[in-house]
């Protein structure tokens, strides 16, 4: 019998048993070819996952708060301005590295379950005639509150202000698992880590740069070391590292992208959208609201349960460890006890997010919400039901 059950959080993700073997590998010379015959296919896929162009990989041993760190000192200098928005806990932390840097953020407040409020970006780009504002940061998909920006409106509001601050974008919860367009969108500098859409255990910050990235990394003064993407991209243009790389966690990230591609990236993210719907259906037969304000920004990766009044949403993650051995998402800053989250990304299946449907319902009950036990999962069940994939149905 195995007491293992899928995992419900927003990262780290559930790991494909093939992808635990991926990681799995004896030891081997990362100064041999056999490491250049891993690192190569590994970068190949990470750029078709991110929709890269032109432009450069790095993969860091980090996470992606490691990857935030990378992005802004390897293109800024101590001063420089930095234009933000803030509406949850990974946009807030961004910042937050950001001052610790030295950067001067300009913050631009956004309600919690609200996207990047792109008119105001734009407003405050337009009025930067000067150009001091030198990078723009978005979360694509706030994970936690269940926010999915739309990162082609900020290029838009960009353009139309015509400013030329980098565009970065953190999509450590969003890539891999919904479409991320980095050369379409114009995007500069976009920040994964390994333990989110690429399935793997944490441990690698995963960054594309734009070639106006690169060429900022020539001139940017903020310290950086063993960050510093210049050594980095030296050593695997001949397929090799300044250091020791995690060579498991790169085999492991040359066969996730491979599972990826083989799915193919639309199906990956035609199999979240319908994932989510399920869980939406859920939510909404439970009576219950997400936090995130409209259905343009629900997140295809994770929804936010808003509790309902007296009620405390910490307490169903708490019940569903105990009780059932479950792991759910727990509100964080802001919005900590008022919702409780669900993680629908990375290796996810209708089947397995039935099961943690039906998790949190038994544990909404338990705690006497009032909530009907059944309905989440009938709504859910339905939704599957109907948007059964193409290739199920023809063999039934
Ligand atoms: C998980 C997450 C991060 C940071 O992650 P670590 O890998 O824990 O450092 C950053 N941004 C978003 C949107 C995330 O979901």
């Amino acid at each position: 019998m195995s007491d293992q059950n899928p995992v419900f959080i927003p990262g780290p993700t559930n790991i494909p048993e093939a992808l635990r073997r991926a990681c799995d590998v004896p030891t081997l010379d990362h100064r041999s070819p056999r490491f250049g015959a891993l690192l190569r296919p590994a970068l190949a896929g990470v750029r078709a996952v991110l929709g890269m162009e032109a432009g450069e990989v790095a993969l860091l041993p980090a996470t992606g708060t490691g990857g935030w760190e990378a992005a802004v000192t390897n293109t800024l200098s101590p001063g420089d301005r930095v234009l933000a928005a803030r509406h949850g806990m990974f946009s807030a932390r961004w910042i937050a590295l950001c001052r610790k840097h030295g950067l001067d953020v300009q913050v631009i407040e956004a309600p919690w379950g609200e996207g990047c409020p792109t008119d105001a970006m734009g407003a405050a780009l337009a009025a930067d005639t000067d150009h001091r504002i030198k990078a723009v940061l978005a979360t694509h998909n706030e994970t936690a509150t269940g926010v999915t920006s739309e990162i082609a409106a900020l290029r838009a509001a960009m353009d139309g202000a015509r400013h030329p601050a980098l565009l970065m974008v953190d999509g450590v919860s969003s890539i891999g698992s919904i479409p991320f367009e980095m050369a379409r969108w114009g995007v500069d500098v976009a920040v994964a880590g390994s333990q989110k859409g690429f399935m793997l255990p944490a441990g690698l910050a995963i960054l594309g740069l734009s070639p106006r990235a690169l060429a900022a990394m020539e001139h940017a003064g903020l310290t950086r070391a063993y960050f510093d993407l210049r050594d980095l991209l030296g050593a695997t243009d001949t397929g090799g590292y300044p250091y020791t790389p995690p060579v498991g966690l790169i085999s492991g990230l040359a066969a996730s992208v491979a599972m990826l591609q083989a799915e193919g990236l639309d199906a990956v993210h035609a199999r979240h959208a319908r994932i989510a719907g399920g869980v939406r259906a859920a939510v909404r037969a439970w009576g219950l609201e997400l936090c995130a304000r409209r259905p343009a920004l629900y997140s295809d990766t994770v929804s936010a349960v808003m509790a309902p009044p007296g009620c405390n949403g910490s307490e169903v993650v708490t019940l569903a460890a105990q009780k059932y051995g479950v792991a759910f998402g727990i509100g964080l800053g802001d919005v900590a006890g008022k919702l409780f989250r669900i993680g629908h990304l990375g290796s996810v299946t209708d089947v397995m997010m039935l099961s943690g449907i039906a998790t949190a319902e038994m544990c909404m009950a338990d705690l006497g919400w009032p909530i009907e036990l059944g309905a989440g999962v009938a709504a859910a069940q339905d939704h599957y039901r109907t948007t059964a994939l193409a290739e199920h149905r023809a063999a039934a």
